[in-house]
């Protein structure tokens, strides 16, 4: 019914042994999809694999900006094998993170620069394998990544489609976005009190303009707070919207499918 548009299942906080019992239970809660996200080269080989385990997951291989300083220059022909794999479903978790600060040796500026090169890359990468790409924007205050970001999807706009996901805004940020033909995708934190902005984007959202997501495991959406995040929970956060949006969940589902089956080309 139910698609986790994003999750890492290969982080160290989902012991493997336990993978089939997390799918089960998401299953069980009518999550019956996942796409689990690489953050580096060396993650893209276990979601590829965990992703050739279980029908029900699909793997986006990408180095997230956080991991671009401890990543190979050479990393694109690495990369480049992994996405011919028949399980990777589209290209990421890449993107822009400011909001952490730069790692020891590298200012902030040097840091930020590689981030970018490695997302115009990536971009690259999904032009040349028709793949669309999902992003990642962090700022510790203002929305300079996500205006960098936004100015380099707009180079690729034409022949990719982005989802900027985790969203955290309101709609009228994701404005420049929609014109470039790219979307949007609500995690848990529609869930959250100190978060109605979230929940009033995801009220108005256009259908097929945004998908639902976990990012487990971090961000668990209320009642689960503060504990580790799983894809069964996905329908928390689907419950929620659907209410606020006056949809059923079946509804919800109907049309975030929909835009799920197009974004990752799911046939
Ligand atoms: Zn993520």
């Amino acid at each position: 019914m139910l698609t986790d548009s994003h999750c890492h299942l290969a982080s160290h906080q989902f012991p493997q042994q336990e993978l089939q019992k997390i799918i089960t239970r998401a299953r069980s809660s009518g999550i019956t999809r996942m796409v689990t996200l690489a953050t580096s080269l060396k993650d893209c080989a276990t979601n590829l694999e965990i992703a050739s385990t279980f029908p029900e997951v699909f793997a986006c291989i990408g180095i997230h900006p956080c991991d671009v300083h401890e990543t190979v220059d050479d990393y694109m022909t690495e990369l480049k094998e992994y996405a011919q794999h028949p399980r990777c479903a589209a290209i990421g978790e890449t993107g822009l993170d400011y909001f952490h600060p730069a790692p020891e040796g590298w200012s902030e500026n040097d840091y930020h620069k590689r981030q970018r090169q490695f997302l115009r890359e990536h971009f690259e990468l999904a032009t040349q394998t028709e793949k669309n790409i999902v992003i990642h924007t962090r700022d510790r205050t203002g929305t300079a990544s996500l205006e960098d970001a936004i100015h380099i999807y707009r180079d690729y706009a034409n022949k990719v489609q982005a989802v900027f996901h985790c969203w955290p805004y309101n709609l009228d940020a994701a404005a420049p976005i929609f014109k470039l033909g790219g979307i949007i995708s609500f995690t848990g934190v529609a869930t959250f009190k100190n978060a109605t902005h979230v929940l009033e984007a995801a009220k108005h959202c256009p259908e097929g303009s945004f998908m639902i997501e976990t990012d487990a495991p971090y961000l668990a959406p209320v009642p689960h707070r503060g504990k580790r995040n799983e894809p069964s929970f996905t329908r928390n956060t689907a419950e929620t919207i659907a209410t606020t949006r006056g949809e059923s969940l079946d509804q919800l589902a109907a049309h975030t499918e929909k835009t799920a089956n197009q974004f990752f080309q799911f046939t």
